[in-house]
C-alpha cells in the first residue's frame, strides 16, 4: 500500500462524535454533513438556505458582516467580484461565525467569464457538445481563480419561441441536441471534480417550462402537458443531473397554475424521486415572494413554507426563509425534518465543492488564468463552428482577387453589442469584424468601413414611467449616426460589401422579449438602400434569437447568422469569410419567416390532417430554415436510407452513402431523425433528431454513415417518467436537417 492509500483511509469510526469532524477532509461528505448538521442551530440552518444579494458596492456587502457572523449568510450572488475582498468576506464566515461554514460565491457565467464565447445558444449550432464543455472549462478555470465558485449555467430551457429574448443563452429547440449539449457544459463545468482550483458547481436553469411562456413575454406563465413536459421540456435537465450537476434552480413561470418554485411534482416527485438528485435547488431571483402578486401565496411565511416544502432549497434574494421559517417550524405548520433536509443538502455540495478544504482563492496569480491564448484560439474556433451560413450564390468564400470590400452596418466595428446578452466579467471586445478581416483580407485590399446607422436610435425610443425604454412610434427618428448616404457611396465604390445588422444585446436574454423579429433602429432602410446599389452582398446576422429578415434572404448573395458571437467575432468570422475555414454549423433553432408563425419549431407533433391547416394568407407554415439547417462551401450528395437489420444482439442500422460532390474539403453534419406511426401513449412529433455525425470528405470521396436503431433512438418517456419503446412501425430519415429528405420504413 502506498502513501497516498493511507492518506485517504478515513479516520477511526470512534471518531465520529468529535465535534470538529466535519473539517476534516479525509472523512466520506456524507458524515461530514450528519457531523456538521447535528451542532447546528435552528438560525444557522435557516442561515444556510439563505442566498443574499450583496448589493451594488463593498459598502453595502458589508452590512451583512454581523449576519456572516452569527451564520446567517449561505452564499452571495456576487456582482463584482474582487478575489481579495471575496476572501476577506470568507474569513468572517469561516473564522469568526461559529462553525465555519464557507459561503458559497454564485455568479452568471453563461457563455464565458473574460473569453467570451459566442452565447449558448450559437454554440449548439456546432451540434459539437464537446466543443461547449471545452469552452465551459475554459470559464470554469477564469471563474474559480476569481473566487466564483458557482455558475448558474447552464440553462437547460428549450427554445421554441424566438419572441422571448432567453432563448439566446439556450441550446435551441431540440431535446436531443440540447440534452448532450447541457451535459457537456455540466461536465466542462465541474470536470470530474468540482472542488479543483479550476472548476465550479454548475446550476441547471430554469427548472423547468420557463421557455413556454405565454407569448413569449418573460416571467409569464407555461401551459405544458405532462406528456410535453416529460418529452421536450425535462430531458435536458435529466441529462444535466446524470452528468453530475450539483445544483438546479427553479423557474419563475408556473405551470398548470403552479408557481414552478413550490411545483412539489417537478421539484421532489421528478427530481428527487425518479431522479435521484441529491444537490439543492436554489430559487430563482426573490421567486419564493414572487409568489404573492402570483396570487399563488398569501405573505412572504406561506411563500417560503410552500416553498421548502415542495422542495426548493435554498431561496435566493429575498430572505422570506431567513425571516419566516423558524416560526412555521415553531407552529409546526413546517416540519423540522424538511428544513435539515433541504440544509443536508446544501453543505453536501459545499463539501462537493471543495469549499471546507479550500475556502479561499489566490489573490496574486488569478489573473494568470484568464485570456490565456489558448482561450482566445478556443473562442475563434467557436464563432467558426457557430455561425450557419444560410445561403451562398457563389461569392463566398471571397475572392482573394478582391480589391475593395465596404464593410457596412452598425455591427461592422462593434466591442460590444457583439458579446451578448450575459457578458460574465468582459466589457470590450478588442477585435471587431472589422478588424479580424483587415487582418485576414490580402494586403492590398481595401476595407471600407461605414458604420451607417445605430443598432438602436435614441429618438425613436422613449422612456416609460417604470423606467424601460420602448420604441416610440410616433417619434420621427433620429439617428447620430444615419448615414445611409455614405454607406450607399461606399457600396457603388465597393467590388463586395459586408453588411453587419442585428438587434442590440440589451433586447436579448432575460427580460428582452420581442413583439417583432426584425432588424433595429434604420438597419432595414440601410440594408435596402445599400443592396440596392447592386453589388453582391454577404450579410451577418447578429442575433441573441432567430429573426425574420425576408429582404435580407431574398437580396443578400450570401448570409451568416453569427448570433452573438463574444470575442473570437473579428477573426473566427474572417476565417469563414476569406475561407481558411469552412461553414460546419446547424441551426439549433428554426427560422421562421414571419413573427405571425411563432412559437415555431420542427418537432411538432403530427395532426389528423398533416399538411392542413395553413395559414390563408401566409404561402407556407414551414419555417424559412429549419432546424439543422446549414451550408458549407461543397456539397454532398445522400444516398437513399438502408436499414440493415438488427443480428447478433446489434441492433438495426440505418445506413447512407454520403459523397462530397463539391470542390472542396468539407464537414457535413449528417443528422438522424425517427417518426413512429402509431404510439397507443401520445402522439409523438412527426420527427425527432436522436443521432448525428460530423463527417468530413475530400471532394469526390464517400462513405457510409451509420446510425443505430436502439431503444435509446426510437424511445420516448411516458407520464409516468417511464423510458418507453414501442414494437410498430417507424420512419428514419437520414438526412442534412430536418423537415428534409425520403424516409423509409422500419418495423421494430
Ligand atoms: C435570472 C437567472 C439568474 C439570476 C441570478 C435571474 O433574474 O432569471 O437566470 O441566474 O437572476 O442572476
Amino acid at each position: 500500500m502506498n502513501k497516498a492509500n493511507v492518506i485517504s483511509v478515513p479516520p477511526s469510526m470512534e471518531g465520529v462524535d468529535r465535534l470538529d469532524l466535519y473539517k476534516n477532509s479525509s472523512w466520506p461528505v456524507e458524515t461530514r454533513v450528519e457531523n456538521l448538521l447535528k451542532q447546528m442551530t435552528q438560525e444557522e440552518k435557516l442561515g444556510q438556505l439563505n442566498q443574499l444579494y450583496p448589493g451594488e458596492n463593498e459598502d453595502e456587502a458589508a452590512k451583512y458582516l454581523p449576519l456572516m457572523r452569527r451564520g446567517g449568510v449561505s452564499s452571495y450572488i456576487w456582482p463584482y467580484i474582487n478575489p481579495a475582498l471575496r476572501n476577506q468576506f470568507q474569513r468572517v464566515a469561516v473564522q469568526e461565525s461559529r462553525l465555519g461554514i464557507p459561503i458559497i460565491f454564485g455568479q452568471d457565467i453563461i457563455h464565458g467569464a473574460y473569453t467570451l464565447f459566442p452565447i449558448t445558444l450559437g454554440l449548439a449550432c456546432s451540434f459539437d457538445p464537446e466543443l461547449l464543455e471545452r469552452a465551459q472549462t475554459v470559464a470554469a478555470r477564469e471563474s474559480r481563480a476569481e473566487g466564483i465558485d458557482w455558475v448558474f449555467a447552464p440553462m437547460c430551457d428549450l427554445a421554441r419561441d424566438p419572441r422571448w429574448g432567453r432563448v439566446a443563452e439556450t441550446c435551441g429547440e431540440d431535446p436531443y441536441l440540447s440534452a448532450l449539449c447541457n451535459a457537456a457544459q455540466v461536465r466542462g463545468f465541474q470536470g470530474t471534480n468540482p472542488a479543483a482550483p479550476d472548476r465550479v458547481a454548475s446550476c441547471l436553469k430554469h427548472y423547468v417550462g420557463y421557455s413556454a411562456v405565454t407569448g413569449g413575454r418573460d416571467y409569464n406563465d407555461s401551459e405544458i402537458t405532462e406528456w410535453t413536459l416529460r418529452n421536450m421540456h425535462l430531458p435536458a435537465f435529466h441529462a444535466g443531473v446524470k452528468a453530475g450537476a450539483l445544483s438546479i434552480m427553479s423557474s419563475f413561470n408556473s405551470v398548470e397554475g403552479i408557481p414552478a418554485v413550490a411545483n412539489h411534482h417537478t421539484l421532489t416527485e421528478v427530481l428527487r424521486g425518479e431522479w435521484k438528485f441529491n444537490g439543492f435547488v436554489v430559487s430563482d431571483w426573490d421567486a419564493v415572494t414572487e409568489m404573492i402578486p402570483w396570487g399563488y401565496a398569501r405573505d412572504n411565511a406561506d411563500a417560503a413554507r410552500l416553498a421548502i416544502s415542495a422542495g426548493n432549497d435554498m431561496d435566493m434574494k429575498s430572505e422570506a426563509y431567513a425571516s419566516h421559517l423558524a416560526q412555521e417550524v415553531k407552529s409546526e405548520r413546517l416540519s423540522q425534518a424538511t428544513v435539515d433536509e433541504a440544509v443536508r443538502r446544501v453543505l453536501r455540495v459545499k463539501f462537493q465543492a471543495g469549499l471546507f478544504d479550500r475556502p479561499y482563492v489566490d489573490e496574486s496569480g488569478f489573473k494568470s488564468a484568464q485570456m490565456k491564448p489558448a482561450d482566445l484560439a478556443l473562442a475563434r474556433e467557436c464563432v467558426a463552428k457557430s455561425t450557419v451560413l444560410l445561403k451562398n450564390t457563389g461569392i463566398l468564400p471571397l475572392s482573394k482577387e478582391l480589391k475593395k470590400v465596404a464593410l457596412i452596418g452598425p455591427l461592422g466595428d462593434d466591442h460590444s453589442e457583439i458579446l451578448g446578452c450575459w457578458k460574465g466579467r468582459c466589457t470590450w471586445s478588442d477585435m471587431t469584424l472589422a478588424t479580424g478581416l483587415k487582418e485576414a483580407l490580402p494586403r492590398d485590399t481595401v476595407l471600407t468601413v461605414v458604420k451607417g446607422c445605430s443598432i438602436n436610435t435614441s429618438a425613436s425610443m422613449m422612456t416609460l414611467q417604470d423606467g424601460s425604454v420602448v420604441p416610440d412610434e410616433n417619434a420621427q427618428p433620429t439617428d447620430a449616426d444615419l448615414k445611409i448616404d455614405a454607406a450607399v457611396l461606399a457600396a457603388q465604390d465597393a467590388d463586395v460589401v459586408i453588411m453587419a445588422v442585428g438587434e442590440p444585446k440589451g433586447w436579448t436574454g432575460e427580460n428582452g422579449s420581442r413583439a417583432f423579429l426584425t432588424l433595429t433602429g434604420h438597419q432595414q432602410a440601410l440594408f435596402d438602400a445599400v443592396a440596392a446599389v447592386g453589388k453582391p452582398v454577404v450579410t451577418i446576422v447578429f442575433s441573441g434569437r432567430p429573426l425574420a429578415l425576408p429582404e435580407v434572404w431574398d437580396n443578400s448573395a450570401a448570409v451568416f447568422y453569427a448570433w452573438q458571437p463574444g470575442i473570437g467575432a473579428g477573426q473566427g468570422l474572417a476565417d469563414l469569410l476569406v475561407g481558411n475555414v469552412a461553414p460546419s454549423a446547424r441551426l439549433s433553432m428554426s427560422v421562421p419567416r414571419d413573427v405571425a408563425q411563432v412559437p415555431i419549431f420542427y418537432n411538432y407533433p403530427n395532426t389528423g390532417r398533416p399538411g392542413s391547416g395553413q395559414y390563408r394568407d401566409m404561402a407556407s407554415t414551414d419555417a424559412k430554415f429549419w432546424f439543422g439547417y446549414g451550408l458549407t462551401y461543397t456539397m454532398f450528395d445522400y444516398s437513399p436510407v438502408r436499414i440493415i437489420p438488427a443480428a447478433k444482439g446489434k441492433p438495426a442500422e440505418a445506413v447512407v452513402t454520403l459523397t462530397n460532390t463539391g470542390k472542396r474539403e468539407g464537414v457535413e453534419v449528417v443528422q438522424l431523425y425517427i417518426g413512429q406511426l402509431a404510439c397507443h401513449e401520445g402522439v409523438r412529433p412527426k420527427q425527432e433528431l436522436r443521432g448525428f455525425k460530423h463527417v468530413k470528405l475530400q471532394p469526390g470521396e464517400r462513405t457510409d454513415v451509420c446510425f443505430p436503431l436502439s431503444v435509446e433512438v426510437l424511445g420516448y418517456i411516458d407520464r409516468k417518467g417511464n423510458a418507453r419503446v414501442d414494437a410498430g412501425e417507424y420512419q428514419v430519415w437520414v438526412a442534412p436537417r430536418s423537415h428534409y429528405g425520403t424516409p423509409v420504413k422500419f418495423v421494430n
